[in-house]
């Protein structure tokens, strides 16, 4: 089989930098009050792209000015499989420009690195999947089933694009999906779930003076508060253990008494209502309905503690479960195949801090999803943000490695 080496032959170290480049270089900040800032640009760029190379093109609106870009190759015919290459257009804001070293969309290259916003999270994965299936048509090699490439809009706030993405025929035939986040081309086939729980206090106001009138949200709060490390305690014997990833989290991020819309805050006025958010983490081996459960006894503690308070709480965004991926999963087996093959050395296993679109793709569709991707996990988000050209190129490697092995007949 010479397939291999002829595909591998036709990823170019300088076109994975330029690609790169060229798609740091287009910012893709969300700005939701700025009409312009959006993916819809760089979007345009991909779209191009892919067609010229030759894919079958599918652009699905999601939002305005926010479509994904799909492109494929090959048929999905009986008997053969379907495998996304998944990557996300947009990216975080870059903070205050005059920290970086360098501007964040100038896309610099030193020292063999690109420094820019997005560079690891995740135009980088991005091109490195672009290239590698790119590299097919380019040595003339049919995959065995449908090798698709996937970038989609809104990762970082709800998600849009790859819950757009589960619901159209190109997502419901998927049989798999590479995650090409920035994980250091570790393979990871664990993840960390979130949910972030609103938590709304009704209590009465009245006057500071004379609180005994009043039923103070602000107490009950306090006792939610000093709960949490034992909510905690429980999510860590519930989960599951993981080398890879950091046990459960119980972290309050917002708290507001009275919040948004409920009245001006007065020091001589006991709120009506106060909010809580938490930020809660998990690991593999708890569901939806334990979650709830849990969440439902922190506001009944409150309401027992705190006669006459009402305690309700709703989840910020839908549940984002942890996901776990077997290791006889035939990706699996690909993807190890494929890191041998493709950069001559054993695979090295990790596990994703944070949720990503395939934990959407892993509930929704029940897809085997492995996250694998150039670039260290530690510096999305982060100012002077850069991918690894050597890494970038070793991406491209195994992904091009692994399709192909996932693919054949
Ligand atoms: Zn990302």
């Amino acid at each position: 089989m010479k397939a291999l080496p002829e595909i591998l032959a036709r990823i170019d170290g300088d076109e994975v930098v330029d690609l790169t480049r060229a798609l740091v270089r287009i910012p893709s900040v969300y700005r939701p009050d700025d009409s312009d800032a959006n993916e819809e640009k760089v979007a345009a760029y991909v779209e191009a792209w892919l067609r010229r190379e030759g894919f079958a093109v599918e652009v699905q609106p999601v939002a305005p000015g926010r479509p994904n870009v799909i492109g494929s190759l090959g048929e999905k015919r009986p008997g053969r499989k379907s495998l996304l290459l998944e990557g996300h257009t947009d990216v975080v804001t870059e903070g205050d420009p005059r920290e970086w070293s360098s501007p964040p969309f100038d896309a610099a290259l030193r020292d063999g690195r690109i420094y820019g916003r997005g560079a690891a999270d995740m135009k980088g994965g991005l091109t490195a999947a672009m290239v590698a299936a790119a590299a097919f048509r380019r040595a003339s090699v049919e995959p065995g089933g449908k090798l698709v490439v996937g970038a989609l809009v809104d990762e970082e706030d709800r998600m849009l694009g790859v819950r757009h993405l589960v619901t159209t025929a190109v997502g419901r035939e998927l049989d798999a999906a590479i995650i090409c986040e920035p994980e250091e081309n570790e393979l990871c086939l664990v993840q960390r779930g979130v949910v972030w729980a609103r938590f709304r206090v009704r209590g009465h106001m009245a006057h500071g003076a004379m609180p005994e009138a009043g039923i103070n949200p602000i107490a009950a709060l306090g006792t939610m508060l000093r709960e949490t490390p034992a909510l905690e305690k429980r999510l860590r014997k519930r989960c599951e253990r993981s080398r890879y990833l950091r046990p459960p989290t119980v972290t309050p991020t917002i708290i507001q008494a009275p919040p948004k819309g409920a009245g001006v805050p007065q020091s001589n006025v006991i709120p009506a209502v106060g909010e809580m958010t938490l930020d809660v983490r998990v690991t593999p081996g708890i569901g939806a309905p334990e979650l709830h459960a849990e969440l439902d006894d922190l506001c009944r503690v409150a309401e027992i503690l705190h006669p006459g308070v009402k305690v309700e709480w709703e989840a910020v965004n839908p549940f984002r479960l942890a996901t776990k991926v077997d290791r006889d999963e035939p990706i699996v087996h690909a993807m190890t195949h494929g890191v041998r093959k493709a950069t001559g050395r054993a695979p090295r296993w990790g596990g994703v801090p944070g949720s990503t679109d395939g934990t959407i793709l892993r509930m929704e569709l029940g897809l085997p999803i492995v996250t694998c991707g150039p670039g260290n996990r530690l510096i999305p988000h982060q100012v002077d943000e850069y991918v690894e050209v050597g890494a970038l190129l070793d991406a491209a490697r195994i992904y091009a490695a692994s399709a192909l092995k996932y693919l054949e007949a």
